[in-house]
């Protein structure tokens, strides 16, 4: 039978106005239903680069003016040039950091921004010329490439958030074997996310596999390291619809041998509804959860891909959600 994942909680970095205290410029918090509903499950460190460097809230709001001195963080109402004070507060921010597994940011922020920020060739009344990431966003993006960095406008979207879920837990468990700091954990972690990382990567997958594989001749303090760095590429970009049919396929090869074939017919059948966009990855992965409570595979049992994330925090579209409920209510 499978058993129950348990989960790490993941450490995740978050700008403070999103959910956490009412620190914008104009005194307002961001509400956001998707952080909202992490908040069990995760520990988040709330930052607010603005509050950190001394400005008050309510405060004159802020913007990126390009200068023949290169991109400059202005308030325009005070004409302070706060470029250096962001920059250093960055520094020291990220150099204390405890070990971390992703960042929510909040979006068009011309300090927290990811992507997407205006640049203005002045302080006064003017078009944007440019859009780039915020001040404080820029120096996480470099300090922590390949590491799963979203803003909460980008993670209302179902894929983006599936993908950055499924990595911050899976690098959350990933911390556990560097804290333990053993070969076996190092295995343990990478036969339980076998199916993961095929969804993810074939070529990342092998490269890790070939990592694990040398394992035994290098000590685990350099291994570690090297197998993390290779898991962070190997996962920087969502699986492909495909993929996820390879795993599948892959999984009923393990199983099929125990089925009849109308058995097997529905499955292919419900394999294809879902390469033609007709079910949810997860309506067809529940029938193989299903075959294994009845036929344990020890290669099957325990993997990660079948739980990337705790089920609280599974969830479908909206409509879907919604289902007409409303066309069926009692007036
Ligand atoms: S976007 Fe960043 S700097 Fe602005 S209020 Fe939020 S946390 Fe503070």
């Amino acid at each position: 039978m499978q058993k129950k994942r348990s989960f790490q909680r993941p450490v995740i970095v978050i700008s403070r106005c999103i959910e956490h205290d009412p620190v914008r410029y104009n005194g307002d918090m961001i509400s956001s239903p998707e952080v909202a509903a992490m908040k069990p499950y995760v520990s988040f460190i709330p930052v607010c680069p603005e509050v950190e460097i001394g400005l008050g809230i309510p405060r004159s709001s802020i913007r990126i003016v390009r200068t023949s001195a290169g991109d400059r963080l202005i308030q325009p109402a005070t004409d302070r040039d706060l470029t250096e004070m962001m920059d250093d507060f960055s520094q020291t921010f990220i150099q204390s950091l405890p070990p971390v597994d992703g960042f929510i940011l909040k979006n068009k922020s011309p300090t927290s921004g990811i992507a997407n920020v205006n640049v203005y060739p002045s302080g006064g009344k003017s078009r944007a010329i440019e859009k780039g990431p915020g001040f404080f966003g820029k120096r996480i993006l470099q300090a922590f490439s390949d590491y799963p960095i979203e803003d909460e406008g980008r993670i209302r979207n179902l894929r983006i958030r599936e993908h950055f879920l499924t990595r911050v837990f899976m690098l959350a468990d990933f911390r556990q074997v560097e804290s333990g700091g053993t070969m076996s954990a190092l295995v343990k972690f990478h036969s339980e996310n076998k199916l993961l990382l095929m969804a993810y990567s074939q070529a990342g997958l092998a490269t890790l596999g070939r990592i694990v594989a040398n394992a035994p001749h290098y000590p685990p303090h350099t291994i570690i390291p090297e197998y993390r760095r290779a898991l962070l590429k190997a996962t920087r970009l969502p699986p492909r619809y495909t993929s996820h049919i390879n795993v599948l396929l892959h999984s009923f090869g393990y199983i099929s041998d125990h089925l009849s074939s109308e058995e097997k017919r529905f499955f292919l059948e419900q394999v294809e509804a879902y390469r033609s966009g007709r079910l949810p990855l997860p309506a067809v992965r529940i029938i193989i959860q299903t075959w294994l409570l009845i036929y344990p595979v020890a290669y099957l049992k325990n993997q990660t891909w079948f739980a990337p994330y705790p089920d609280g925090l599974v969830s479908l579209p909206a409509e879907e959600l919604q289902r007409g409920r409303e066309m069926y209510e009692q007036s």
